[in-house]
This record gives C-alpha cells, sequence and structure tokens, in this order.
C-alpha cells in the first residue's frame, strides 16, 4: 500500500506511472480486517507532487443489522487525490496525502476515509433479512 515516487521526482508534469496492488491484508483498529483483492492506479506527476488515480477492490467484514451475523462485503473503492511533496503542504492540508521524506505515499489512510463514505450504513446478510 506504499509507493515509492523518487523515480518521478525529476521527470516533467504529467509524467505517470502504473501501479497495481496485489491481494494483502489490513488490520485497522476502528475497521478491522480490510482484505484488498487488487488495486490499479495511475500516478501523475503534478507541480506540487502526484495525483493518484484508480480503484481498489476489497473486501470488508460487518455485522447484519437485523440477525447481527456476520457477513463479507465487497466493495469497489475509487480514489481520485492529489498526494503532496510536504514542502508544497500548509496547516489546511490533509496529512494524510503527503509525500515523505522518503518519497513514499501510502494509500492506508486514504483507503481508511474511503471505506467510511462507501460503506453501507444498514448491512444486512441476506434474501431473509433483507424482507
Ligand atoms: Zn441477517
Amino acid at each position: 500500500m506504499y509507493y515509492n515516487v523518487s523515480s518521478l521526482n525529476n521527470e516533467k508534469i504529467g509524467s505517470n506511472r502504473e501501479w497495481f496492488i496485489d491481494s494483502v491484508n489490513l488490520k485497522y483498529s476502528d475497521l478491522g480486517l480490510v482484505q484488498i483483492k487488487s488495486g490499479n492506479f495511475k500516478l501523475i506527476k503534478t507541480d506540487k507532487g502526484v495525483w493518484v488515480v484508480g480503484s481498489l477492490k476489497i473486501v470488508i467484514n460487518m455485522d447484519c443489522i437485523r440477525c447481527l451475523s456476520q457477513l463479507d462485503v465487497c466493495m469497489d473503492i475509487n480514489i481520485d487525490e492529489e498526494y503532496r511533496y510536504d514542502y508544497f503542504t500548509d496547516d489546511k492540508f490533509d496529512d494524510n496525502f503527503i509525500i515523505d521524506d522518503s518519497n513514499h505515499l501510502s494509500l492506508k489512510e486514504c483507503l481508511r476515509e474511503y471505506i467510511f463514505v462507501t460503506s453501507p450504513m444498514k448491512p444486512v446478510c441476506n434474501k431473509i433479512c433483507k424482507l
């Protein structure tokens, strides 16, 4: 979930890279286990950083609101964010989208925010609970 952008540092604006993410499990203190199935991103150099656009297929575990049994919820998360080098940020800039001193950007906290926005408010497990 980390990408080293250093090869883009000395290239011109608009240069880009493809980034494919293999399946991996992430642990979040609030969301629990998040399974990444695959990911496919394009990284585009901007004047202040790198634009990250693409999508992840993920599975998260939730509780059915009716019967409380656990269910796997599959989601496609579409991410479209500009990450910036830390010298191009200000107080208002979200720390989660900073390219760190070692030229890495991380999708982990970004994904967390997107999951909160995207995940179903009232998950139900099967047809019986949906009635
Ligand atoms: Zn249920």
